[in-house]
């Protein structure tokens, strides 16, 4: 009997002994595509060697030496590679452990953000429904997945909520791109109002929704008038590409495709590619210097921030992500594992919708495709997708509750960028006969 208090009590899992390239092996021989690299994590594949060699290269030197006494060279050469790949605007790295840290220190960086500059009184954080930043009490209230947040909401700090970008769902008929960012618009604008334009501290969104809604990018335009409304009324941008970022999307922040820079950003995932487990927050000089011309700190902090493996590790993972065949490979194979869904499952009653960017896909799944009914929670068919998914040697990561924190499925695909055509092809294989076993085990709507 294990010992161990797993996510789920008595769930039987198979025990991973070893993972190369884009496969983990259990302890019976059986191989698994990493098709969603964990939880969009492992992008790099498993035992990179040249990641691990910097890991082991750094081990030899010095594994830790705590942030109030030292800095490390590694740490400081993974900020400047950082820094060196941001869009312009964003300045400075704190250094965290994962992706709920990161939020954490981004929304504590902007309350004192605030607090430095005179705005005390800002203390107010908009965030979307259908979104996720992570489970600590502060990530968790800022997400916007009901279920998620319902038994803990008594002791979650008081946050906001507006709609999700979800043209699947969202977007009515004969309305133009344009004017769903406006109503959306229009939507964030009147909350900032409602609260108090002088007490919001901060929007949070992110560039393409991940584990909640599946792979969901923004319409055109929606996050330029989402920067204009927080600069009209002097708001800070605070984007969460903790999943979306690092590559996934097809260009090293996602960001990048909307053509506007937030005050801060946080990365995780993909920065360790799994590796190590460790984030980061990206933030302006605007904000830095409020600190430094201030108080002379950032009143935060955590035992392993900085951590020179953790540090080694990502150094070595955005070096690999830098690299021009890298970008290309993302690219390419995410046009093709588009393809692929789109010939294997467009058809399907099933698939509501096949979206995404890069190899951050997402596939919806529905009861009847032209009501866009979802399948009735009781029949958790995202659980049953992702089992027979796993009985046929591939890791997915479907989830429940995409609509509204109950209702709706969808599939997520994040498979690692050093992916190649004919095992992209065999994840849609894979993915399709999960999806028609799991729908075919007795489901009648
Ligand atoms: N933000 C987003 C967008 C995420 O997808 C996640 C995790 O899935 C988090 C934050 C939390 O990251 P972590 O699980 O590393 O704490």
């Amino acid at each position: 009997m294990s010992k161990i208090l797993h996510r789920t009590i008595g769930a039987s899992l198979p025990t991973a002994v070893a993972g190369e390239g884009i496969y983990i092996t259990d302890d019976r021989g059986r191989s698994y595509i990493d098709g969603s690299g964990g939880a969009a994590v492992s992008c790099l594949g498993h035992n990179h060697p040249e990641v691990l060699e910097a890991m082991k290269v750094q081990m030899g030197r010095i594994s830790y030496a705590h942030t109030s006494f030292f800095t490390t060279d590694v740490a400081e050469q993974l900020a400047e590679q950082l820094i060196d790949l941001a869009p312009s605007g964003l300045d400075y790295v704190y250094l965290v452990s994962g992706g709920s840290e990161a939020m954490e220190a981004a929304l504590k960086m902007a309350r004192q953000y605030f607090v430095e500059i005179g705005q005390a009184e800002r203390r107010h954080i908009i965030a979307r429904r259908q979104s996720y930043h992570g489970n600590t009490i502060g990530a968790l209230a800022t997400g916007g997945n009901a279920w998620r947040r319902a038994q803990f909401k008594p002791i979650l700090p008081e946050t906001y909520h507006v709609s999700p970008c979800y043209a699947y769902r969202d977007m009515q008929p004969g309305e133009t791109a344009e004017a769903y960012a406006e109503r959306l618009a229009t939507e964030l604008e009147a909350k900032i109002v409602e609260l108090g334009a002088e007490k919001v501290m901060a929007f949070v969104a992110e560039p393409v929704v991940g584990a909640t809604l599946g792979a969901v990018g923004p319409v055109a335009d929606y996050f330029k008038r989402v920067r204009q409304i927080c600069d009209n009324h002097g708001i800070l941008l605070i984007l969460d590409e903790v999943m979306c970022g690092m590559g996934r999307t097809g260009t090293i922040f996602a960001l990048e495709q909307e053509g506007i820079v937030p005050d801060l950003v946080t990365i995780a995932k993909g920065l360790g590619g799994g590796f190590q487990p460790i984030g980061a927050v990206l933030l302006s000089k605007e904000i830095y210097r409020a600190f430094k011309e201030g108080s002379g700190l950032f009143q935060h902090g955590h035992t392993y921030i900085g951590h020179p493996i953790a540090a080694a590790a990502a150094s070595k993972v955005v070096e690999i992500l830098k690299r021009p065949e890298t970008i290309a490979n993302i690219s390419r194979m995410g046009e093709r594992l588009d393809a692929g869904l789109n010939a294997a499952l467009g058809q399907s009653p099933y698939v509501g919708d096949i979206r995404g960017r890069g190899l951050f896909r997402g596939v919806e799944i529905v009861a009847d495709k032209d009501t866009k009914q979802p399948f009735d929670p009781a029949y958790k068919i995202h659980s049953k997708i992702k089992k027979e998914a796993m009985q046929r040697g591939l890791m997915c990561y479907p989830m429940g509750g995409t609509i509204d924190g109950v209702h709706g499925d969808h599939v997520l695909l994040a498979p690692p960028y050093i992916i190649q055509s004919e095992q992209i092809d065999m994840i849609v294989e894979r993915l399709a006969a999960a999806i028609d076993s799991a729908v075919a085990g007795g489901y009648s709507s």
